[in-house]
């Protein structure tokens, strides 16, 4: 069998195909066209899905996509998402709209929990029974194996740790959703900034500062470049994400009773800065027991998303 992963993102779409002993056969990025129009993108995956099936001949083909966002995943629709910047995409209908075109119908998923199989198969070897995954970047999402499955709860939006509260809404910044006290607008890069901007505010004469020149268009990097060189503000930025990192895994930890949490994404490249301030959140809560075996662990592979889709489209075919 053959698994095609599609990764739709707001700035590239990472399509690859696997064969189901897990070898990576092909893999490409395309930009996000957003000129031509979602109809354009659904051709440009068809004609992807169409070249597959016929290289492939007489093999069979399973297809998974991950899309960002709030995804029906018992229909395949995307019912909203903030960051794909093209028109009238509400309740998307992605899945029909491929079967229509290519005779195979693609399973669609939130980005993150596909993101979340991927780490479980290739990172973890499917150990461990019951698995949070985070994965930090712009948005911070994250993914559930539950008793060595996907689990998605009864609308398919489970995970969403981002989105999980962890400071008083009525003080709170406001997050990429709308909402005020998510753990995302303080772990999400754009939260991350914020706080970068405030101290380089407050202590203008420091490594921090020298590269941030107080503007908004800066990159993560050069807050993890300035710990790096010892920049106590930095370092502090960093302690201050483990700690909020800390607090939200350990309220999914409480509730799920996890024994393995993995870390990915854009800013997991910084875990040696923040893993201590996570670990001393995770190892002071009252109730000991959920935390004590707990695995803490960081993958760092950047197509995570396209390689889990594509190990879910076999799982699932192979599974449903
Ligand atoms: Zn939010």
């Amino acid at each position: 069998m053959i698994g095609v992963g599609i990764d739709i993102g707001g700035t590239f779409v990472k399509l690859f195909v696997l064969n189901d002993k897990g070898v990576v056969l092909h893999k490409q990025k395309a930009e996000t066209d957003y000129t031509k129009g979602a109809a354009h993108l659904i051709d440009y995956l068809c004609s992807f899905i169409k070249q597959v099936q016929t290289k492939y001949v007489g093999q069979s083909v399973a297809v998974a996509i991950g899309a960002p966002g709030d995804v029906d995943n018992q229909n395949g629709i995307l019912r909203y998402n903030p960051n794909l910047k093209f028109t009238n995409i509400d309740d998307w209908p992605i899945a029909q709209q491929i079967y229509e075109k290519t005779g195979i119908l693609p399973y669609v998923a939130n980005d993150a929990t596909l993101a979340a199989w991927g780490v479980y198969e290739t990172d973890l070897h499917r150990q461990g029974d019951n698995v949070l995954v985070v994965t930090l970047g712009t948005g911070v999402g994250g993914g559930l194996i539950l008793n060595k499955e996907l689990y998605q709860g009864s609308n398919g939006t489970a995970g969403e740790i981002g989105h999980t509260k962890i400071a008083d809404p009525a003080t709170a910044p406001l997050c990429g959703c709308g909402a005020r006290g998510c753990l995302e607008a303080f772990v999400g890069t754009i939260g991350i900034k914020r706080r970068v901007l405030q101290a380089v505010k407050e202590y203008p004469v420091s490594e921090l500062a020298k590269r941030i020149h107080k503007s908004n268009d800066f990159k993560i990097e050069e807050v993890f470049q300035a710990a790096q060189k010892g920049c106590p503000f930095a370092l502090k930025i960093w302690e201050d994400t483990g700690y909020y990192l800390g607090v939200g895994i350990a309220n999914v930890v409480l509730t799920l009773d996890v024994d393995t949490v993995v870390l990915t994404g854009g800013i997991s490249g910084a875990a040696p800065y923040f893993m201590p301030a996570i670990k001393y959140v995770l190892a002071n809560q009252q109730i000991k027991t959920p935390f004590t075996q707990l695995k803490l662990l960081v993958s760092k592979n950047p197509n995570i998303g396209g390689i889990g889709a594509a190990l879910y489209a076999i799982h699932h075919a192979q599974n449903h």
